[in-house]
């Protein structure tokens, strides 16, 4: 049996209308294009990400919210798209998924364990394992997202370049260093993804650098451009790889995608808990 286990992403920011959903849409289609075999996870009871991979949440029996809460296969659930990524799709009933959680034990590894339970299902699948999960994370820091960040080897944080974007990336950061400590210490944060992003501001420009400056984080390059065509994309169905496929925001999407992967092939830095003894 083969043991390939997927890179994890979450993809997440407590704030809404930062580009998560597109950009898990976007990535996904272009590590798909790389030949990678990917599985995005609507974790947003809006199932925008579901709507636009050409899917309405009403005409599903079930959902992410099933595997979550009662136990259900994943691969019961799971639809191939057109875009040649596979989905787990929400539909509004995960509304109900942070209250009903709540109370459970070891709410914190559910999306970990029903990974890991998709991936021994999969080890004989005529398709093979997926190399690439990328988790769409609804905007806030409630259990999903926490839920998100515990089964997740990194954490890409999409961010538009204004001067409030910041406050909230503390507090995400926060949960992070929570999740480190509790329930994975293996997380890393990859960086923040400039989204929406208008470089001929200087503006956007100070805002992305003060970011990294104060928390210290990696910016994933390029910059994804705000461009009119990914207003399009969603209500085809298809992603803007699909709709515009020479469009500025495409061509980046597809070079972060590809920083991505040469990011996963990196080796982990050594985490030193102790210091070495001369
Ligand atoms: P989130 O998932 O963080 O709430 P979305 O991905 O749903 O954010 O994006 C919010 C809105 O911004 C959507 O209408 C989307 O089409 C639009 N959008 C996303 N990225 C871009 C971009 N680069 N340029 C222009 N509009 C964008
Ligand atoms: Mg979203």
């Amino acid at each position: 049996m083969s043991t390939h286990t997927p890179v994890v992403l979450a993809v997440a920011n407590q704030k809404g209308g930062v580009a998560k959903t597109t950009t898990v849409a976007s990535i996904g289609a272009a590590l798909a294009e790389l030949g990678q075999r990917v599985l995005l996870v609507d974790l947003d009871p809006q199932a925008c990400l579901t709507f636009s991979l050409g899917i309405d949440p009403e005409d599903l029996d079930v959902s992410v919210h099933q595997v979550l809460t009662a136990g259900l296969a994943a691969t019961e659930v799971i639809i191939e798209t057109e875009e040649g990524v596979d989905v787990l799709p929400a539909t509004i009933e995960l509304a109900r998924a942070e209250a009903d959680l709540l109370t459970r034990t070891g709410r914190e590894h559910v999306i970990k364990s029903v990974l890991e339970q998709l991936a021994e299902d999969l080890a004989d699948d005529e398709d093979g394992p997926y190399d690439w999960v990328l988790l769409d994370c609804p905007p806030s820091l409630g259990v999903l997202t926490v839920a998100a960040l515990t089964a997740a080897d990194g954490v890409l944080i999409p961010l538009q370049c204004e001067t409030l974007s910041h406050r909230g990336v503390g507090q995400l950061l926060d949960t992070v260093h929570d999740v480190r400590r509790f329930t994975n210490r293996g997380l890393e944060v990859w960086g923040v993804l400039p989204t929406l992003y208008d470089g001929r501001t200087n503006h956007a420009r100070t805002v992305l650098e003060t970011i990294s400056d104060t928390y210290d984080l990696e910016v994933v390059e390029p910059p994804i451009p705000k461009t009119i065509k990914f207003a399009e994309a969603p209500a085809a169905g298809r992603s803007i790889l699909a709709t515009s496929r020479s469009s500025k925001g495409a061509k980046a999407y597809r070079e972060v995608a590809a920083n991505l992967v040469a990011r996963a092939a990196r080796p982990k830095p050594r985490r030193s808990a102790k210091k070495k003894r001369a």
